[in-house]
């Protein structure tokens, strides 16, 4: 059993995507005091909490929207994540699949239109294998890809001779690799300020930034006929008719049913110096099972900064995992100040031996790190993100726990959100709602929270059990212990 989440610590380590601040925004409140009724409350401002704010202001502006964080603004997992937006095609559902290549061409469609400097590239993701049994795992779920969903199969192929993967530069004692279409790497706080900055200058929504919300609790009576919840921070309280939970690994706190449903796991980031005489790779990259002991759960990834038409050229190596490397707890954890030593000797010391980075970059060399930082991710213990209506709380939403592949999930998830608030809002039927949109391809039924889903997730191993051994796996449309 896990507790429910602390609060984002108040202090953080020092993340790159950090280190060219919205010096105005950063730490913005749009009233100097909380106002005292809004129609909807999103708590959290990294991506789910903006595009959240964003989607309801162009469906519905005539909303009065406050958006609350904790801490400044994008200063959680979106602000400390690895910048790569890879959708994964092959070990899920075709239906999830096609939901996270729509959730990707949604984010480069946002970066065109509005023309967002936030470094996107498209790239391919080549995702790698360091066993044989991963490898062939992997090759089954790519040939039932290509069964139930051949024109989606054809953006993956496998690689797995020497040839090959040394043209990815991978090292060729890797088992074997897939490449997929429709990545692409980017600078997500530079995003996610875009959108928040447009909606503060269109006065959208109230800003509260550095304000923790320390609860929520449901409204008996009020005079207030609207208002069915009470957000209490240190600097106050106010009402709402919707509260929207934007609050990734965090969400326990305020929600203490989902303590062992979303679990917040720390993770480690580096940006790396690449080595003297490089040549920049071609691809995003993911290496699974290429951890201490082959870990099967270790799953590390890397993309590389582009060279042309950015603030800071130093083509970084951004290099996140490292996770079974730790020489501290990571699950359960939510204190992202400090660095964990191992993981971080780990990513200095690991990208030569995986990859020939061209250059002085022999594998006994580890690389030197420019930036060094942690971040709190929400692992869901069924695998999928939550999101919907919080069962037995009126007027209460969630997008959460995308168990550290949010940015291939989270734009779509907040839309989602919206649509079903917008639908309560008009009176319609959770349930009926809930089947025109998987119908519609608008979210994946494994995503949707529902009190059946709550009962069927709690009886799965925790999420530290799940990790520490190779329990779960993809089988008959969900992901569930091995049979
Ligand atoms: C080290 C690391 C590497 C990652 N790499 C990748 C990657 O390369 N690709 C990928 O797809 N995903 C990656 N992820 C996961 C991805 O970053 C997340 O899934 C995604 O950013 C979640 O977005 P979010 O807006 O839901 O949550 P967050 O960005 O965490 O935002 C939640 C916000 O809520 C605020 N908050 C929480 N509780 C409260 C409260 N009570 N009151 C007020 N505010 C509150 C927090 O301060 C935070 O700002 C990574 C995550 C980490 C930590």
């Amino acid at each position: 059993m896990h507790n429910p989440s602390a609060l984002p610590s108040p202090e953080s380590s020092k993340s790159f995507w950090l280190s060219e601040p919205d010096e105005v925004l950063r730490s913005y409140r749009s009233t100097l005091e909380l106002p005292q009724y809004a129609d909807v409350v999103i708590i959290g401002c990294g991506i789910t909490g903006a595009n959240a704010a964003r989607i309801l202001f162009e469906k519905k502006p005539e909303l009065t929207v406050t958006v609350m964080e904790a801490r400044e603004v994008c200063s959680g997992a979106t602000g400390r994540n690895g910048g790569h937006v890879q959708p994964l095609l092959f070990d899920r559902t075709p239906e999830i699949a096609n939901f996270e290549l729509k959730n990707c061409a949604a984010v480069r469609d946002y970066i065109k239109k509005h023309d967002v400097a936030c470094e996107y590239t498209s790239v391919t993701g080549c995702r790698t294998f360091w066993t044989n049994s991963l490898l062939i795992e992997a090759e089954a779920q790519v040939a039932e890809l290509r069964k139930l969903a051949p024109k989606m199969g054809q953006s993956v192929s496998i690689i797995t001779g020497e040839s090959d993967l040394t043209a990815q530069r991978v090292h060729p004692n890797c088992a074997g690799a897939t490449l997929t279409l429709g990545a692409a790497s980017l600078w997500p706080y530079k995003l996610v300020v875009h959108m928040v900055r447009d909606l503060v200058e269109k006065k959208a929504v109230n800003l509260q930034t550095n304000t923790p919300v320390e609860s929520i609790t449901p409204l008996e009576s009020t005079e207030n006929t609207q208002a069915r919840w009470t957000v209490v921070t240190k600097r106050g309280s106010m009402v709402a008719k919707y509260v929207i939970l934007a609050t990734n690994g965090y969400a326990s706190h305020l929600l203490p049913l989902f303590s062992d449903l979303i679990v917040p796991v720390r993770g480690t980031m580096t940006a790396l110096f690449p080595p003297q005489g490089y040549e920049r790779l071609p691809d995003s990259y993911g290496f699974v099972g290429a951890g201490p002991g082959a870990n099967p759960s270790s799953d590390d990834y890397l993309i590389q900064r582009p060279s042309e038409g950015v603030s800071n050229p130093k083509e970084h190596l951004m290099f996140g995992g490292g996770r079974a490397a730790g020489t501290s707890e990571s699950i359960g954890e939510t204190d992202d100040s400090f660095v964990d030593r191992g993981s971080l000797a780990y990513l200095k010391k690991q990208l030569p031996i995986l990859l020939d980075l061209g250059g002085k970059s022999g594998t006994n060399t580890g690389l030197e790190d420019d930036f060094a930082w942690s971040g709190i991710m929400g692992y869901s213990k069924d695998n999928a993100p939550w999101v919907g209506a919080v069962p037995d709380a009126k007027g209460l939403f969630l997008s959460a726990g995308y168990t550290g592949h949010g940015m291939p999930n989270a734009t779509l998830c907040a839309d989602a959100v919206i649509h079903m608030l917008l639908s309560e809002e008009r009176g319609e039927e959770l349930a009926q709602t809930h089947t025109n949109m998987v119908m519609r391809g608008h979210i994946p039924v494994s995503y949707l929270i529902t009190k059946e889903r709550i009962a069927e997730a709690s009886v799965l191993p925790s999420v530290k059990e799940q990790d520490s051994s190779d329990l779960m796996g993809f089988f008959d449309g969900k992901w569930t212990i091995r049979p």
